[in-house]
């Protein structure tokens, strides 16, 4: 499946409706290897002093979205409960998506045909918010990808089936009132299987899981090939 997916796209496909091609976009390390980060992480304690910071990144770099997150491992998730609340074993930390940090009500569009598989406001403290899942036939095989942190008109008027071409915007970015409390971006995520998910699906791994979810969410820029 993942060559598959791989050979779906043949150069930089956006999902943002942006004047913006592969040299606009700014890699973004959140992990916990980033030392400047961890150092001045109090510095960085709400989504609007995250929105700053990656505005002043856009100011300095003159590019025009910062991308990142790929099984990134990250400190960011130890301020919700949603993803520390269990044994320690299983803390989920590991990042499966892509984010792609953009102002809110930036367009989201989709990089294939599609149907709308699924949709739901995700309302836990640091999750999703709304959410849209895109189902893709290919070859007679279904692959879908998730698209997080939405503004909440992204699933009014919405129903599952719908079709969504290449190209065309069905959704954009929410601000941190809806979003799960983040600075505006979005977390695309491929997904093989999806299992009985709908709406939702996880976007952090736990190290015990990440084996599976390596292969089931391979990495979105096989097909978006932003780098
Ligand atoms: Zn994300």
């Amino acid at each position: 499946m993942h060559n598959l997916i791989k050979s779906l796209t043949k150069e930089f496909t956006s999902v943002l409706g942006l004047d913006a091609y592969a040299d606009d976009f700014l890699p973004l390390d959140l992990s916990v290897h980033n030392e400047v980060l961890k150092a001045s992480l109090h510095a960085y304690s709400t989504s609007q002093d995250w929105e700053e910071y990656i505005h002043h990144l856009f100011v300095k770099s003159g590019k025009k979205v910062a991308y990142g997150g790929y099984l990134e491992h990250r400190f960011l998730y130890e301020r919700s409960a949603y993803f520390t609340k269990i044994e320690p074993t299983k803390v989920r930390n590991i990042h499966l998506g892509l984010d792609l940090w953009s102002p809110s009500h930036t367009p989201v569009i989709a990089p294939l045909d599609g149907i709308i598989h699924s949709f739901q406001n995700n309302l836990n403290y640091g999750d999703y918010g709304p959410t849209i899942i895109l189902e893709h036939l290919v070859n007679e095989r279904s692959f879908y990808t998730l698209y997080g942190h939405l503004t909440e008109d992204s699933i009014q008027n919405k129903c599952v089936g719908d079709k969504i071409q290449k190209g065309e915007v069905f959704a954009a970015l929410g601000d941190a009132s809806v979003n799960g409390d983040y600075a505006p971006h979005l977390h695309f995520q491929l997904i093989c299987d999806i299992g009985d998910y709908k709406g939702d699906y996880p976007g952090v791994s736990s190290l015990i899981d990440i084996t599976y979810f390596e292969q089931n969410c391979p990495d979105p820029n096989l097909l978006l090939k932003i780098y």
